[in-house]
C-alpha cells in the first residue's frame, strides 16, 4: 500500500534570493514529482519541521522543482539561513487540487497577487503561458510593498512583452529607479478592458489583500463563481486526515487550497 507520508529526497540545486524575505529553493527529487499548477507538497527539513508551500515552476519542468518560500517563522527561517545547496529536503505530495485551467479555455483570465502569493501565480502563468492560445487574453496585475519586495523582477519583464498579455505592476512605495505605478493592488484592478461576463479571476497574496481585491473584481462584475481564491490555512497532515485547515465545511488540502468566492463567502470571517 502506498505511504502517503512518504517524503521524496529532493537535493537543493541552488538558492536564489528573490527579495529580502523570499528565496526561491530550486529542488531536484530523486524520483520524478509531477504536480499540476495550484497543488502544493510537504516540504520537510530533516530533524526541524515540514511546512506546505506550492511549487512556483511550470508544471512542464518535470526534473527540477522551484519553491520560493517567504520568511515567517521556525520552519521557514530555519530554511533560509541554515539550508545550504547541495543538502536534502523531502518533498510530501502533490497535495491538493491543481487550477482548474481546462475550464477557462477561450475566455480572458484576469491574474491579480501580492507578496509570496505571486509564487503560486508563476507557476500558474507558466502554464497558462504554455498552451496560451487556449485563452482569450491574459491580465496580469501584481503588487508589492516596494520594488525591493516584487519576486522574479528579471521575468517580469520578459513577461510583460509577451503577446496576449496586459501586465500592471505596483508597489506601495516606490524608488527613484522605479517608473512602474504606485499603490495598493486594488488600484489598477479598474479600467483594463476585460469583460467580466467572459473571464476568470485568480487571486493569491496576503489575507487583507485577497479580502479587499476579491470586494473589487465582484464590483467590477466578476460572478462568485468566477473568483478563484487560495486559500492557504495553517496546515499539518495536507491529507485530510487531521481536520487543521478546514475552510468552513471544506478541508483546504483536499477540496482546496483554491476555492471559489461563492463557496467562501458563506463562511464568517474568511479570510
Ligand atoms: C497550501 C499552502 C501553500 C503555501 N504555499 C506557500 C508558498 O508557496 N510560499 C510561502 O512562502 N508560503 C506558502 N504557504 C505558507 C507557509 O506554509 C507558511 O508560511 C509556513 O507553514 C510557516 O511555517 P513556519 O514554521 O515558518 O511558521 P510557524 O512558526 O509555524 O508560524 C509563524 C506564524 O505564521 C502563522 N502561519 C503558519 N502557517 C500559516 C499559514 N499557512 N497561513 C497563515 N499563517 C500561517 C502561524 O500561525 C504563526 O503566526 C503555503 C501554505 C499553504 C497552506
Amino acid at each position: 500500500m502506498e505511504n502517503i507520508y512518504r517524503p521524496i529526497k529532493a537535493k537543493v540545486e541552488n538558492i536564489i534570493q528573490e527579495t529580502p524575505n523570499i528565496k526561491t529553493f530550486v529542488l531536484r527529487p530523486e524520483e520524478p514529482m509531477r504536480f499540476a499548477a495550484g497543488q502544493f507538497m510537504q516540504v520537510t527539513y530533516p530533524g526541524i519541521g515540514e511546512a506546505p508551500f506550492t511549487p512556483s515552476s511550470s508544471m512542464y519542468q518535470t526534473e527540477t522543482l522551484e519553491f520560493s518560500i517567504m520568511k515567517a517563522g521556525q520552519v521557514t527561517s530555519l530554511l533560509h539561513e541554515q539550508l545550504k545547496v547541495g543538502e536534502y529536503v523531502g518533498l510530501r505530495g502533490p497535495l491538493g487540487k491543481g487550477y482548474e485551467i481546462d475550464k477557462w479555455h477561450g475566455k480572458e483570465v484576469f491574474v491579480v497577487g501580492g507578496g509570496v502569493g505571486l509564487a503560486p501565480l508563476r507557476a500558474l502563468l507558466l502554464a497558462l503561458f504554455h498552451n496560451i492560445n487556449n485563452y482569450k487574453k491574459l491580465y496580469i496585475r501584481f503588487g508589492g510593498r516596494s520594488p525591493q519586495d516584487l519576486s522574479y523582477k528579471e521575468q517580469l519583464k520578459t513577461w510583460e512583452k509577451k503577446d496576449k498579455i496586459d501586465m500592471v505592476v505596483s508597489v506601495d512605495r516606490g524608488d527613484e529607479k522605479w517608473k512602474g505605478k504606485v499603490g495598493i493592488v486594488t488600484t489598477i484592478l479598474e479600467g483594463s478592458g476585460i469583460d467580466p461576463k467572459n473571464a476568470v479571476a485568480i487571486v493569491c497574496g496576503p489575507p487583507i489583500m485577497m479580502k479587499f481585491v476579491t470586494l473589487k473584481l465582484v464590483d467590477l462584475g466578476f460572478a462568485d463563481n468566477t473568483i478563484y481564491l487560495s486559500m492557504e490555512k495553517n496546515m499539518s497532515c495536507g491529507v485530510g486526515k487531521c481536520f487543521h485547515c478546514n475552510v468552513g465545511p471544506h478541508l483546504a488540502c483536499k477540496d482546496g487550497p483554491v476555492f471559489t468566492w461563492d463557496k467562501v463567502k458563506v463562511i464568517p470571517d474568511p479570510f
